[in-house]
Order: structure tokens, then sequence, then C-alpha cells
């Protein structure tokens, strides 16, 4: 097979500037240092540009998970500019195709499964028919004035914030190499690749809690590294949630920082996937493992049935508790508004409770009989 012609204007960035970054920076570091400032406006340049790939490119314009006031966006074009990353338009075309056709060597532009290289970087460095997409499944973005703009200027722009800048800054600071060197060359390396990571390492190493359907991964490691997008497991489930970390305690700047822009009215119409979907998914994936680890291990057939009531309770308490989580949020609003007594609501609260432990219950049950079928001899007995 004749491997796809090499694209040389990617090809030579994509290896000289690594290869600057990692001799040059070094370098003028050991002989004249950086200071505080540098190292700051580095980190600021860096968050910005990795923000606006996360917060802009993917969960905005690819996914259209919120929408944002044009200020916002502005920022979000220059600072995906800065990233080069290509152009918003290009971009979401490609990342649009990823999802629906996800895995598939022919039509996903960085497949994982045709390994980790060429889905971290393989892919743009030769003009491989995979990633010749047109615009034909962004014609809505097409219609965003700001993001035609940044097509039309994307090589001014990107030259202007990749260079310009960081030289101005320097300049200014009083040392215009450090800045270049800093703020220019080690952050577009280094957050190039960290954006990815993504590709590559998050289709590779990680958990899968809501579907094995693709090779995508949940992995917390990697959501430090990138500003909240490494639980990619539950962003390819749910990709049009504004969230990819969903608990409280799970890393991701991208959401909050979405979520604060709402409470300033930069952002709304904030999309979430309901608790009830995502759990659904992930019974349901548990149920489907264990069934299947039950046909490997041969299971007695009375434990099969157990495992498929107890599947079936679950479910169905889990149905019941949404219903009635929505009526007690009805129920606090009608109460705002003074529609409904203090009586009926109390009603209301309490059966939601009741429901809610009964979940709880059936949530233990549930973990007990897949422990016990990790551990086969007691299962099969
Ligand atoms: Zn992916
Ligand atoms: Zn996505």
């Amino acid at each position: 097979m004749t491997k796809a012609p090499v694209n040389w204007t990617n090809m030579s960035l994509f290896s000289l500037t690594p290869a600057f970054a990692i001799t040059l920076v070094p370098w003028y570091g050991f002989f004249y240092g950086y200071d505080l400032f540098e190292w700051v406006v580095f980190a600021l340049l860096m968050a910005f540009c990795g923000m606006s790939i996360t917060a802009g490119y993917h969960r905005l314009w690819s996914h259209k998970a919120f929408k944002a006031h044009p200020a916002l966006r502005l920022l979000f074009a220059i600072g995906g500019a800065c990233a080069l990353q290509n152009s918003v338009l290009l971009w979401a075309s490609d990342h649009r195709n990823h999802h629906r056709f996800v895995d598939d060597n022919e039509r996903d532009p960085y497949s994982a499964k045709r390994g980790f290289w060429f889905s971290h970087i393989g892919w743009i460095l030769r003009d491989y028919d995979s990633a010749q997409t047109g615009f034909a499944n962004v014609r809505d973005l097409q219609k965003d004035p700001i993001v035609r703009w940044q097509h039309d200027h994307y090589l001014s722009l990107s030259l202007f914030m990749n260079i310009g800048l960081p030289a101005l800054i320097g300049y200014f600071h009083g040392d215009l190499i450090a800045g270049l060197l800093l703020s220019g060359l080690l952050r577009l390396v280094l957050s190039q690749h960290l954006t990815y990571l993504i590709n590559s390492a998050a289709h590779k190493w990680g958990r899968q809690p809501y579907s094995d359907e693709n090779t995508a991964r949940d992995n917390p490691i990697l959501a430090l590294l990138t500003y909240g997008e490494g639980y990619h497991n539950y962003h390819h489930a749910f990709q049009w949630d504004y969230r990819n970390g969903i608990r409280w305690w799970h890393y991701d700047p991208t959401k909050w920082m979405i979520q604060i822009c709402a409470w300033i009215g930069l952002t709304r119409e904030l999309k979430r996937c309901t608790p009830l979907e995502i759990e659904r998914a992930r019974i349901e994936l548990q149920y489907k493992s264990a069934a299947e680890k039950c046909e490997l291990l041969n299971i007695s057939e009375k434990w099969r049935a157990t495992l498929e009531q107890e599947y079936e309770e679950i479910v169905n308490t889990l149905q019941l508790w949404s219903e009635h989580r929505q009526a007690w949020y009805e129920a606090k609003g009608r109460q705002i508004q003074q529609t409904l007594s203090q009586w009926d609501q109390l009603q209301i609260r309490d059966r939601y409770r009741e429901i809610q432990f009964k979940l709880k219950m059936r949530r233990r049950r549930w973990q007990e009989l897949l422990r016990n079928l990790a551990d086969p001899l007691p299962a099969s007995a």
C-alpha cells in the first residue's frame, strides 16, 4: 500500500519546533536565565491557548454544548490561532468526524485504531484521505461571523499570536529572546502535544465506565494536563454535555470557567445530561460485562437470574427516583410562586427522600453482587 503524501509544511513545523524547544530553551535558560515574570506570561498564555481549544474549539463550536457572548467567542478564536491547531472550521470539522466515525480507520481523521503515533500527530504529518473532510458538517459554524473572520485571517493571526505578541511582551520586559523562547516556542510545543494526548492517550489508557463501544477512556491524570478533557469516555458517551468531569472532585477547569462565565452573562444555555441518563449508562455497562463474565465462567443459572432481577430492579428504582426528583424540583418552584401548600410540598419531599434511600440500598446490593462476581468462587457456588 502506498503511503499518503507528506505534508511538508506540517512535517517541518512539527519537527523543527520541538527540536528547537528542547535545545534552545534550556540552552538560553542556562546562560541567561528566565525570570518570574517570563514564567508567569508563559503560564498565562498556556492557559489561554489551552482553554480556547477546550472551551471554544471543542465544547462550544464542535459540540454546541453552550452559547457564548461574541466577546468570549472572539477571545477563543484568537487563543485558538495562538495554539496553532488550525482554524475553528477545520478543527471542528475533523472533530465532528472523529465523534461520528470514531475508531473507523477510513473516516475518523485521528482513529486510535491506527496506533498511538498516528492518532497523536501522525495524522497531521501526511495528507491522509481520512482527513479530507470539506466543510459539509460545519455549515452551522460558517454562519458565525467570528468563525469566518478567524478562518480568513488565520495565518496573520497565528503569526502575530505566536511570534509578534511574545516578542512584544519580551521586548517591553527587557528580553525579547526569552519572551520568544518561553511564551512563543515552548508554550506552542507544549500546548499542542498536551491537546494531542486526548486523541492518543485518552483513547488508550484509562477506565470505560459509560461505554465500551469505542476506545475512549476516562483518565484523571490526563485531565490534569488538559484543563479537564481527560474524562474522555464520558465525553464520547455524552458529547453535548458542557462538562467532561461530572463529579465535584473531578478536575475540569474548562467546566468551571464556562460556569463562572454563565454567572456573569458571558455564556448561557449550558447543556448537561440528566443523572438518570448517566447512571443508566453506567449500570447498563456493568450489567453487560457481568453477564458476559457469567457466560465465560459458566456461572449457575440461578445466579444469572439474580443478576437479571437485580438489574431490572435497580433500573426501575432509578427511573422512579428520577421522576420523584423532578416532582420535588417542580414543587420547590411552585412553593416559591406560592401555588403549592406547605403540606403538599412536604409530602412530595418525603416521598422523594424515601425513593432516594431505596435507590441507595439498591445500589449497595448491586455493588455487592458485582463484587461477588469478581470473586467467582462464592458466586458460582
Ligand atoms: Zn476522542
Ligand atoms: Zn469531542
